[in-house]
Parts: C-alpha cells; sequence; structure tokens
C-alpha cells in the first residue's frame, strides 16, 4: 500500500474533524482508514430511544463526510506497529505512515455481563448503545403501562456517561404524561458513588429522579441477566450483596473497552485496564511515540468522553501535528474540556459542560447552567446537528 505522510485510523467524529482541519491548513497525502460506509451522530440516538429523533437522521454515508483530497482507504485496521510505522489493515497489507492519527472510538462489550449479549434486541431489552437497537426502545417504552423498569449504567468508562440515565427520565416523563407512572417502579443502577461527577450536578439530578420517583441504586452494577427468565442480577459493591430484580423493560448499557486489536498494540496504556491508547493528557500525542497522537473515545484521558470533548480536541490534534511536521514543540493544549446534554424531561435538558478541574466551563455563561431549560433542548435537537455535520465534520467549529 505504500507510504503515506498522515494516516488517520477510524472515520467517526474524531477522525473527520482532524482530517478537515489538516486539508484546511494544506497537508496533502492523508490517507483514512474506515470500515464503514455509514457516519453516525450518536448524540440523536438518546432521543431515537425517546420516540423524539428517526434513526434515519442520524445517519450520512460515510464518503459524504470524508474530506475531499483525503484518500479512504474502506478498510479495517487490525494491528499497528509503532515501530516501523505500519498497520496492518484486514486482508493483510500493511500501510506505511510518518504521523499517525489513533480515532478507532470504543468498543461495546455485549459479553461483558453474562446473558447479555443473548438478550439485547430480544423481548423487553433494549439499548440506545446502537443504532439497530435504539428505535426499539422506544417501542418498549410505549408498550409499558405497568411493572418494573430497569436501567443500568456499566461499571467500566463509557461513551456519553449520561447517557444511562437521560433515557430513564425521557421514558419516566412519557408514562408521566400517560398517566401510567404511578403503576411503573423505575430502578437507575450506578456504579458510582453519585449521579454525576461533579456535585453540583448531581444534586440536581437527585431531585429529577426523585421528581419521577426513581429508585436509585448508587454503588451498584448489573452482573447478570436472564433474558428467558426477565432476571437480572443487581451486585452492590458497597454492601458487597446481590439482588436479583425481575423486570419488564430493560434498557442495558454494556461494559466498553479500546477494540481488541488496540488493547494488544504497544500504543495501548500500561495503567488503562480497558486498554486505551495512552496520551499526554494536554497536547493529546503518545508518550512513548512521538509521531502518534490519540482522540476522542479510544484516548486514555481523565475526561468523559464524548462528541463534545472530541470538537475540542481536534484542533488541538490537527494543530499539534503541524507543529510537530513542522519541527517545532507541541503548542496547543487540550483542557479536559466535556459536555453532557443531560436531557432531564421531553422538553428539558440541562447542559453540564466542565474540564479537567470538574470547573464548570459553560458555553452560555449568562445562563445558570444548574437549571433545566428548554431552549437548552431546542438546542441538542435542532441546534447541535447541524452544528456537527456543517461545522464539526468540515473543520470550521
Ligand atoms: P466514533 O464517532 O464512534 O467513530 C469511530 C470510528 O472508527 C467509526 O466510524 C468506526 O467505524 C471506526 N472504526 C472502528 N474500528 C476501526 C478499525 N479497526 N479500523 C478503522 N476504523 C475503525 N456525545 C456528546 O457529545 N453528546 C451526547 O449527547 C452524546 N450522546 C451519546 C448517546 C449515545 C447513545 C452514544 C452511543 C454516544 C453519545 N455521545 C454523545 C458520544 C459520542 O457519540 C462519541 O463520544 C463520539 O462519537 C466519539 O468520537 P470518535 O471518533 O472517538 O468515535
Amino acid at each position: 500500500e505504500g507510504r503515506h505522510r498522515v494516516a488517520v485510523i477510524g472515520g467517526g467524529s474524531a477522525g473527520i474533524s482532524v482530517a478537515a482541519r489538516l486539508r484546511r491548513a494544506g497537508v496533502s497525502d492523508i490517507t483514512l482508514i474506515e470500515p464503514s460506509d455509514t457516519h453516525w451522530y450518536q448524540p440523536l440516538w438518546t432521543l431515537v430511544g425517546g420516540g423524539q429523533a428517526s434513526l434515519s437522521g442520524t445517519r450520512r454515508p460515510e464518503g459524504s463526510v470524508v474530506p475531499d483530497g483525503v484518500r479512504w482507504i474502506r478498510r479495517r485496521a487490525v494491528a499497528v506497529d509503532a515501530e516501523a510505522r505500519t498497520v496492518t489493515l484486514s486482508g493483510g497489507d500493511h500501510l506505511t505512515y510518518e504521523y499517525l492519527v489513533m480515532a478507532p472510538g470504543i468498543q461495546l462489550d455485549w459479553n461483558g455481563v453474562p446473558g447479555l449479549a443473548a438478550a439485547v434486541g430480544h423481548d423487553v431489552v433494549s439499548s440506545n448503545y446502537a443504532p439497530e437497537y435504539a428505535p426499539r426502545t422506544w417501542d418498549l417504552i410505549q408498550r409499558m403501562r405497568s411493572g418494573t423498569a430497569v436501567f443500568t449504567h456499566p461499571a467500566t468508562p463509557l461513551k456519553c456517561g449520561g447517557a444511562p440515565q437521560k433515557i430513564a427520565y425521557l421514558a419516566a416523563d412519557h408514562w408521566r404524561r400517560q398517566k401510567v407512572l404511578g403503576d411503573i417502579r423505575i430502578v437507575l443502577v450506578i456504579p458510582d458513588p453519585a449521579m454525576f461527577k461533579v456535585p453540583a450536578w448531581s444534586q440536581v439530578l437527585e431531585k429529577v429522579a426523585a421528581r419521577y420517583g426513581i429508585e436509585v441504586r448508587l454503588r451498584s452494577e448489573m452482573t447478570a441477566l436472564d433474558g428467558d427468565a426477565r432476571e437480572l442480577t443487581v451486585t452492590d459493591h458497597a454492601g458487597g450483596t446481590k439482588e436479583t430484580l425481575g423486570y419488564d423493560f430493560l434498557h442495558a448499557v454494556p461494559p466498553q473497552s479500546a477494540p481488541d486489536w488496540v488493547k494488544e498494540s504497544p500504543l495501548a496504556d500500561p495503567a488503562s485496564p480497558q486498554g486505551f491508547v495512552a496520551a499526554d493528557k494536554h497536547t493529546l500525542r503518545h508518550p512513548s511515540y512521538e509521531n502518534v497522537f490519540a482522540l476522542g473515545d479510544v484516548a486514555n484521558l481523565p475526561t468523559s468522553k464524548t462528541g463534545a470533548a472530541v470538537r475540542k480536541q481536534a484542533p488541538v490534534v490537527a494543530g499539534n501535528l503541524l507543529d510537530v511536521m513542522n519541527g517545532r514543540t507541541p503548542s496547543h493544549r487540550y483542557d479536559g474540556y466535556t459536555s453532557c446534554p443531560l436531557v432531564t424531561a421531553r422538553d428539558r435538558m440541562l447542559l453540564a459542560e466542565f474540564d479537567y478541574d470538574l470547573k464548570p466551563t459553560p458555553t452560555f455563561p449568562l445562563l445558570d447552567p444548574f437549571k433545566e431549560r428548554r431552549s437548552m433542548w431546542l438546542f441538542k435537537r435542532y441546534g447541535l446537528p447541524p452544528v456537527y455535520w456543517h461545522g464539526m465534520l468540515t473543520g470550521r467549529l
């Protein structure tokens, strides 16, 4: 396959944003390795599961987002040799790079909870984390009139840490409007000691959950599932106890990790149990391989994995790559910015934005960020998708 100046692995939010920025800066000879013919705008999948957006609106052909002048190889990367500077592709060919951008995203480990892989997508079990299941979430929410609904959150790092609870609020608000909320027991299982990493937002979310009568199980995790019996095991890590819970609807979020081939590569951070790629938290450069950068869900950064974080990481990676290509030291710094649009009702949202220090970093500084707002819901539903397709993916924003 020859030698390439810049190879980008992954044509999702991160890979496309960086490639577009490099093209705008005049870099030629950029090669994108991406096997999928579809590009997804995943943040809307929560609203697909909540019946507020269509799945087709979250999908575009990959070819329509690959920047002009970027060479697209429609194959999977299966290995990286960082010493030899080669990527092995599915099918067995190799390509050689001068600079590498790692952006293949996160892996959903459906086999990480016994019984989950067999149950998801069947009977009354769904997940907004995969496009093939998200529309089914809404079908099941609409069908539910009474019984127990369980929403789970994995104990691993995950993309969009708020998504496991947002769908619980959308469902509860629907049931409230249908006047069946009183007949439905809602259990939200969260492995952390609080509902959210930043205490001020956690306090607001506690009130939201209480408003809907949601039972929140903190420090707890779904550790097994029996789809035939409609039963799951919740392990309480604080007390060390296990409880069997019957359900009539289950929204499950799988454990997540770096893709297996990344875990096994020399780029994986030995300090990351899930094998995420090592990167300096400010420059996003690999600590051992100076010609390798990582961003997006695959990078081992001490912040929440979101598309909003990618929006701030992409200019840093592109800028620092240009610095390194021109013999300069990296001059751009990422401060850990991430944002979680916490949908709390069918017409309300909290916009939680913060950095590595968990300091609020509001885009709209005049608005109290601890207040649920209709304007923010409208911003998520109608404002952000065009910003994504036309601003972020084209390297303009
Ligand atoms: P992705 O966008 O997932 O892209 C990874 C790409 O790599 C894919 O195109 C894939 O095909 C490709 N790839 C995989 N393996 C290989 C390989 N071996 N070789 C080459 N290419 C490969 N973020 C927000 O900011 N706000 C939200 O409200 C929000 N809500 C979310 C709700 C849900 C239900 C989900 C699932 C995600 C949500 N996110 C949200 C998170 C956001 O979608 C991700 O953080 C973002 O897409 C990360 O970008 P990425 O490029 O790292 O990964």
